[in-house]
């Protein structure tokens, strides 16, 4: 059974409910890592399915820009240090408009946009802003004896006994994350703004009350979980790996929900870790694999099924080179084929899942194919993959070539690796060519006259070269090295049947003066 079946098969059953929201957040304090994809994908497929299954769903994907920051990416300027301890929300973006958070929450939005996802987007700061938060920040502040209790029985992490589950913004220094509050009367909260408080930055000092209302202060991260699924009325939220270790953050919200927001916790589910090249990068310091630069070499199909393939529970390990990129084109194409005969078997799934538009190409010219094709110039590469099919190309098979010749041209510039690169000389190159091949190009020409085959063209020089002594790598290489100045390259008989039959006998002749 496909994963996500299974999956929303279980929260139907533990779970009625008249239309289910799926939510899912991440705090955007930095360029986001391409392993954050996994969390949009996943709780996007389980809307699907819920739909599927005739139930009302909706996906929620939130953007924790209220909290700190607490780190400094290396690819943001220095003088940003002054910012740490400030909310992500109110720190200006390095370049241009906006906020510091606009710029990379804009720019994962995009990316998941670009696979065809498209969630509602909320966002802490509005919320605390605009009042949303303010009932369950009462209820937290009343009951802040129970939460410190809590993390003394969850976490084992031990409270002052005035410590209060709020963060005050500093009305001085403007910076959230240094305040520690300490009184509550109902109304107001006594804060200092603590210069040792945290390790990251420091306060200034200043003492101050002020109502916690209306964007005034944060909930600490893991009672404003428990607080967003209370407000927002969450049914599924999955979470990944680090979150779901036992007494972790999120049996912390869920122990927080129940005992003080008084709430049925979300149906969740773990996932693994996406790691590319066995590492595990935060978003704060992943510079090469951002999900933005990840999708600009990976067509956005391609992204999509990497991650609808995986199990949440087996970890997902992805190496961005050009042995990875090819073999998962091969899947993916498999993964095509399969939901054209049996669009209800598990991979004919995956491919659902995956595909971003609503046409279904019929064909998929495969990519190594593709990757070669560009590289002959003078070809038409339209007219090619039609031979290949047999029939006219729909709409759906060119938009889907098109996007092939695209990324086949990025893939030659950065991952192809020699044997995959070749630029045919114009001019005959200077080569040494034995008397045994010299008749063995002369037969080739010879058998060209009449045959267009590049099945049967393959064949033929197999066969002659063999007839006449030569190992297969002497007869190929013949090939290779007067047309391409190698001593490899694509495969012969469909090289030759692409490139244009005069210039193959004017090349040949010229060798055999
Ligand atoms: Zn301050």
């Amino acid at each position: 059974m496909f994963w996500a079946d299974e999956l929303v098969k279980n929260i139907i059953k533990n779970r009625k409910s008249d239309g289910y929201l799926v939510t899912d957040e991440k705090t955007p304090s930095g360029r986001v890592h391409v392993g954050a994809l996994e969390g949009v994908i996943y709780h996007n497929i389980i809307a699907e399915i819920l739909k599927k299954n005739k139930k009302n769903s909706t996906f929620q994907y939130g953007f924790d820009d209220y909290d700190p920051m607490d780190s400094l990416p290396i690819y943001i300027p220095k003088e940003y240090k002054k910012y740490m301890g400030v909310s992500l929300s109110e720190i200006p973006a390095p370049e241009g408009k906006g906020s510091f958070v606009g710029l990379f929450a804009n720019e994962f939005i995009s990316v998941f946009h670009s696979l065809g996802i498209k969630p509602k987007i909320v966002y802490t700061s509005s919320m605390y802003k605009s009042g949303e938060f303010n009932q369950a920040i009462k209820i937290a502040l009343d009951n802040a004896e129970i939460v410190r209790k809590i993390y003394k029985k969850i976490a084992n992490q031990d409270r002052p006994k005035d410590w209060l589950p709020i963060q005050m913004v500093c009305e001085k220094c403007h910076k959230i994350g240094t305040t520690r509050a300490y009184f509550w009367n109902g109304e107001k909260v006594f804060y200092e703004c603590d210069k040792n408080w945290v390790k990251y930055t420091q306060g200034c000092g200043y003492k101050g009350e002020k109502s916690p209302l209306n964007g005034n202060a944060k909930l600490p991260w893991k009672v404003e979980w428990a607080a967003k699924w209370f407000i927002w009325k969450s049914d599924i939220e999955g979470a990944g790996k680090d979150h779901m270790t036992k007494n972790g953050s999120h049996d912390m919200a869920s122990e927080i929900a129940q005992q003080i927001y008084r709430i049925k916790i979300p149906e969740s589910f773990r996932y693994e870790f996406f790691l590319v090249g066995g590492k595990k990068m935060s978003s704060s310091k992943g510079l090469g694999n951002s999900a933005m630069e990840v999708s600009e070499v990976l067509p956005a199909e391609l992204l999509k099924y990497l991650i609808v393939r995986s199990n949440p529970k087996i970890q997902l390990n992805f190496n961005l080179d050009g042995k990875t990129i090819s073999q998962l084109y091969n899947d993916f194409d498999r993964a095509h084929s399969h939901f054209i005969q049996d669009p209800n078997s598990d991979e004919a799934k995956i491919y659902e899942y995956s595909k971003i538009t609503q046409e279904i190409p019929e064909y998929l010219m495969r990519f190594s194919k593709v990757v070669s094709l560009v590289q002959i110039v003078h070809i038409n590469i339209e007219k090619e993959v039609e031979k290949e099919k047999g029939s006219k190309l729909t709409e759906a098979d060119k938009k889907d070539l098109t996007n092939r010749i695209k990324f086949a041209r990025i893939y030659l510039e950065k991952f192809a690796s020699e044997d995959e690169k070749f630029e045919i000389q114009q001019e005959m190159p200077r080569v040494k060519i034995s008397s045994s091949q010299k008749k063995l190009l002369k037969k080739i020409a010879q058998f060209m006259v009449s045959e267009s085959e590049p099945e049967k063209i393959h064949n033929f020089i197999y066969e002659a070269g063999r007839e006449l002594g030569l190992k297969p790598k002497e007869t190929f290489e013949a090939i290779y090295q007067i047309f391409l100045n190698k001593t490899s390259g694509p495969k012969a008989g469909w090289f030759l049947a692409n490139l244009d039959k005069k210039f193959v006998f004017n090349r040949i002749e010229k060798v055999l003066k």
